[in-house]
């Protein structure tokens, strides 16, 4: 197929300082959680290149140990070892055609420095309001201090050059030290750069006219700006400041390229902003009329994954570059996609900010779209190249939700004559009612994608509104070998993680209870008190939370967890959601769990009732004193959200049956998925990656080992004890 002309003017070269991009494409600088481990970290950012993309940016990239993000894993440009590193990321990167490009990242007030244990310095000696429970401020900046900030980045410059980087960008977004001496919530200082807006701007404009000096000629030096933190007066916002500076940054001509976004450090959930709060090109009227302030390029992001939306924006004057992180995550292959024609076959990414979710875990980012994230190192997987089997073999797969579908479309993708069968009328499993919540409609792409590339396989014979299939029916099939993605349900009991044991009178059979399948299919929820009882953390309570209130009745959420959707924390969804919820007059009760509902009354008991100390409780027999007073709270109705059950009885028949497996010519059955144990979308679809990629292996019920990066005993260490560091203090390097 060939490209769609509207989609022209997304090929068009950009140049911008030294460098000229092939295309319009731009893999926004996000963190991984990958830096430490090189190969890992190489081969994912490679793969956007590969992909396509013009320009493919790291993630945030320390440039001292004063900004040590540990516990978080950012990119570092310390010393000769992290050039090495790097170095192996760019070469890959270049090897595909992409620049590289990489983020300068001062954030010293902000930056828990775990590992190195220095002192941070910035404008004000002010404590973070990002980690507040962690204790950290930066110390005060003498101008000399404002010198030696400099100076490092300067450093980071140079090693960034040695590590074959072809631009620079400064984070002056996420609250780092530009930002902070730009902010008068930061910068309380009365020299010459405090007090008036030229004063805030003057350490921003001297660090970029040092980065200029010193690698300019060669390197493009960029800027990522947050343009307006959307957060109250105290801080940047559009109309005032963030324009404001980009003028007078432009008078200056310090700055080759602008990406510009909006949010901060402590809700950059603003500009990775969800699905279910934030449409795509959400940030369109925040960054409008930046692009006419300035003489150079201007990237701007907004969870783009269609075409025809990139070239609306690049049209209007908002951008000329389409920045992604999330996209370029889901789908690396966007670019080529388009410039083939194949638009129908981009996975696009449904904005559940899973991947931001394990970075704020402190883990490594994986994608519910894209189950080869992460793994293109360590497993070999590609993200459109699955390879061929070497023996295919006729594969029943029963159940076509996340991990049934996933696997199916790997196992044809390879080869295979694959049987995919459901008993529901459509594709998708329990995802179908997912993307029907309120706000999760984008969720539904997740389905989408693997229902177009099913489709695209002539070896995949999908059969849905089948009976539900027996042990016998799967003996009697003929398939060699057999799949199981058979799912999960919402405990009816109200079984859930604090007691693990069912609720006294509950049962979804009774009118005023209720699990999410019920609601979905439209059980009416009873008028009155409702509470929604949260065992689960994630997005389900709060959806049956929305349905309720929507309603009009009175929501009460009850969960055992420490703050309400938990989870949310992690996809930067909590102040959100809780802004939501405050609208709504959803209210929530933490730290409690139930016992019983009788008559409208839930019985709770808070988690802590029992004393702090422990105590003699009989003479000789030492323990704690439990506490056995009970909450009681009004509830007409209760939905349960406490835990998901396995559906495995199919799978224990024909374990059981597992002597008539060979008269059926079956070599092996396998189960994947939540009716294994239920888990998140996310790692479902990995499972029923995993087993299309490994059905030829051993035993693929069970993982083949991957490479593990990690430093083997007896290697040399760089630095070594001993060795200086480079010099920051005194007058500017350039
Ligand atoms: P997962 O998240 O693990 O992919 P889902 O719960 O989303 O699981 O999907 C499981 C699917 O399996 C559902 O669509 C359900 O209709 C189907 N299913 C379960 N048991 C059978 C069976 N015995 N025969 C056919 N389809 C089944
Ligand atoms: Fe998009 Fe979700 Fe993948 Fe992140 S995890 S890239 S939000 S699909």
């Amino acid at each position: 197929m060939s490209r769609d002309p509207r989609h022209d003017l997304l090929f068009e070269p950009v140049t911008f300082g030294p460098k000229t991009t092939r295309n319009r494409f731009w893999a926004t600088s996000h963190s991984s959680g990958y830096p430490d481990r090189p190969g890992t970290h190489a081969s994912f950012r490679a793969m956007k290149a590969e992909g396509g993309w013009g320009v493919v940016n790291t993630g945030f990239c320390s440039i001292h140990p004063e900004s040590d993000e540990y516990p978080w894993t950012s990119s570092r440009l310390w010393d000769e070892g992290d050039v090495i590193n790097l170095g192996h990321l760019t070469e890959e990167i270049h090897k595909h055609g992409g620049l590289a490009g990489v983020q300068l990242w001062y954030n010293g007030m902000h930056s828990p420095r775990y590992e190195s244990r220095e002192s941070a310095r910035g404008p004000s000696g002010l404590p973070s309001n990002v980690f507040p429970e962690r204790n950290v401020y930066a110390a005060w900046a003498s101008e000399d201090d404002i010198k030696a900030l400099i100076n490092m980045y300067v450093l980071a410059a140079y090693r960034a050059e040695e590590a074959g980087f072809d631009l620079v960008e400064v984070s002056g977004g996420d609250t780092t030290v530009p930002l902070q001496f730009l902010e008068t919530r930061y910068n309380k200082r009365t020299d010459r750069y405090g007090g008036s807006f030229e004063n805030r701007a003057r350490f921003y404009v001297e660090l970029m006219t040092a980065l200029k000096k010193a690698v300019g000629d060669r390197l493009a030096v960029t800027t990522r700006f947050e343009v307006d933190t959307i957060n109250g007066d105290h801080r940047i916002k559009h109309f005032e400041e963030g324009l404001g500076f980009m003028e007078l940054m432009n008078k200056e001509g310090i700055v080759d390229l602008w990406s510009i976004k909006i949010g901060d450090y402590e809700e950059w959930g603003e500009d990775a902003g969800s699905s279910r709060f934030r449409k795509p090109n959400w940030a369109a009227p925040f960054v409008a009329g930046a692009r006419d302030l300035v003489d150079v390029p201007v990237v701007s992001n907004g969870r783009f994954t269609s075409p025809d939306d990139m070239v609306t924006a690049i049209k209007a004057g908002q951008c000329d570059l389409i920045g992604a992180a999330r996209p370029s995550i889901a789908d690396p292959f966007i670019p080529n996609k388009i410039a083939e024609g194949r638009v129908d076959e981009i996975r696009e990414c449904i904005g559940c900010n899973m991947c931001v979710s394990r970075m704020q875990q402190q883990a490594l980012m994986y994608c519910t779209q894209n189950p080869t994230t992460g793994e293109e190192y360590r497993r070999g997987w590609h993200p459109e190249e699955t390879g061929t089997s070497p023996s295919p073999s006729a594969v029943l797969v029963v159940g076509a939700g996340p991990a049934g579908m996933e696997a199916a479309l790997t196992l044809a993708r390879r080869g295979h004559e694959v049987h995919l069968r459901d008993s529901a009328e459509a594709l998708g499993g329990h995802w179908r009612a997912v993307a029907r919540y309120p706000r999760c409609s984008e969720y539904g792409r997740l389905i989408t994608y693997r229902e177009v590339m099913l489709e695209k396989h002539k070896n995949v014979s999908v059969q849905l509104g089948v009976p539900a299939m027996s042990a016998q029916e799967v003996l009697d099939y003929g398939a060699e070998k057999v799949i199981l993605a058979t799912g999960s349900h919402w405990s009816p009991v109200g079984l859930g993680p604090e007691t693990h044991e069912p609720l006294e009178n509950v049962h979804a059979d009774l009118p005023n209870v209720l699990t999410p399948e019920q609601v979905s299919a439209g059980k009416p929820i009873p008028e009155g008190k409702v509470v929604v009882l949260d065992g689960d953390g994630h997005f389900t309570g709060f959806a049956m939370a929305e349905i309720a209130a929507d309603l009009g009745r009175e929501t009460t959420i009850v969960t055992n967890t420490h703050d309400v959707f938990e989870y949310s924390k992690f996809t930067m969804e909590m102040p959100n959601n809780k802004r939501a919820m405050y609208e709504k007059g959803i209210t929530f009760l933490r730290n409690h769990w139930a016992t019983g509902y009788a008559g409208n009354v839930l019985r709770l008991f808070y988690l802590y009732r029992d004393t702090a100390g422990l105590y003699e409780t009989a003479p000789g027999q030492w323990g704690r004193r439990f506490g056995d007073d009970v909450v009681e709270l009004e509830c007409d109705a209760l939905i349960l959200t406490t835990s998901r059950v396995p559906d495995d009885s199919l799978y224990w028949e024909l374990i059981e049956r597992k002597g008539e497996w060979a008269e059926a010519e079956i070599d092996g059955v396998y189960r994947i998925g939540d009716c294994v144990q239920p888990r998140h979308a996310m790692d479902a679809i990995f499972e029923g990656h995993r087993v299309g990629m490994e059905l030829e292996s051993p035993d693929p019920q069970r993982p083949l080992p991957f490479i593990r990066e990690r430093q083997i005993w007896g290697a040399p260490t760089i630095p070594q004890l001993g060795d200086q560091r480079p010099v920051v203090e005194g007058e500017l390097l350039v």
